[in-house]
């Protein structure tokens, strides 16, 4: 064979592998629950920036993960809220208990004093296990590559969390005060940016042993 038929065929042998690779689904998550909450919700709007109110915020990217979630295999998300009401806090890890979850995450969306404050930030109980600062880490870093948001970093201090030993954290998905994520955070399209974040970074939290 002549070199340069040689070299054609190892070229598109590579490409073929580099095309089967490419196409290679990621692994499949072994079977799990995994429980969202919306915060706050009925009486409790939670934060409020210019009459936006943080509980619907909050319900709308729930609804968008899971919404998301229904073609990932294996997953299953369930909300501790699917309308404006509230649940309390222990119910909410309540439910997450009696499913048996892989993991409970939080939505919440921030409030500060200082309009210039903007950014996501994910929270842990002070005494959170080592699997909820995985899961804490996976979605911070998940929440702020999938919305190009600032990255306000994984913090801890004493939360509800602290009455479950299942997986958790508490995403602030961004700062009602700050007037340009408010305006981002009713958006749809920004929704399901965050809502895919979120997505992620559960799945980067199953995958991982
Ligand atoms: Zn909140």
């Amino acid at each position: 064979m002549p070199k340069a038929a040689v070299v054609l065929l190892l070229f598109g042998l590579t490409v073929l592998l580099v095309a089967l690779l490419a196409v290679q689904p990621p692994p499949p998550v072994e079977f799990a629950v995994v429980v969202l909450d919306a915060g706050h919700g009925g009486r409790d709007p939670g934060a409020v920036g210019a009459g936006v109110q943080e509980k619907d915020v909050n319900l709308a990217i729930a609804l968008r993960v899971q919404k998301q979630a229904e073609g990932v295999p294996g997953l299953r998300v369930v909300l501790t809220r699917t309308e404006d009401v509230y649940p309390t806090l222990l119910e909410r890890l309540e439910l997450a208990e009696a499913l048996g979850a892989r993991a409970y995450v939080s939505i919440h969306a921030n409030y500060f004093r200082d309009p210039k404050v903007c950014g996501v930030e994910t929270w842990l109980d002070t005494g959170a296990s080592p699997e909820s600062l995985r899961l804490a880490r996976a979605l911070q870093e998940s929440v702020v590559r999938a919305t190009g948001a600032a990255d306000r970093g994984v913090h801890r201090q004493t939360l509800y969390l602290r009455h479950t030993k299942l997986p958790t954290a508490l995403v602030e998905v961004g700062y009602l005060s700050c007037p340009a994520e408010r305006a981002k955070l009713q958006d749809p399209v920004y929704q399901d940016k965050v809502a895919a974040g979120i997505l992620a970074g559960i799945l980067a939290f199953l995958r991982r042993p």
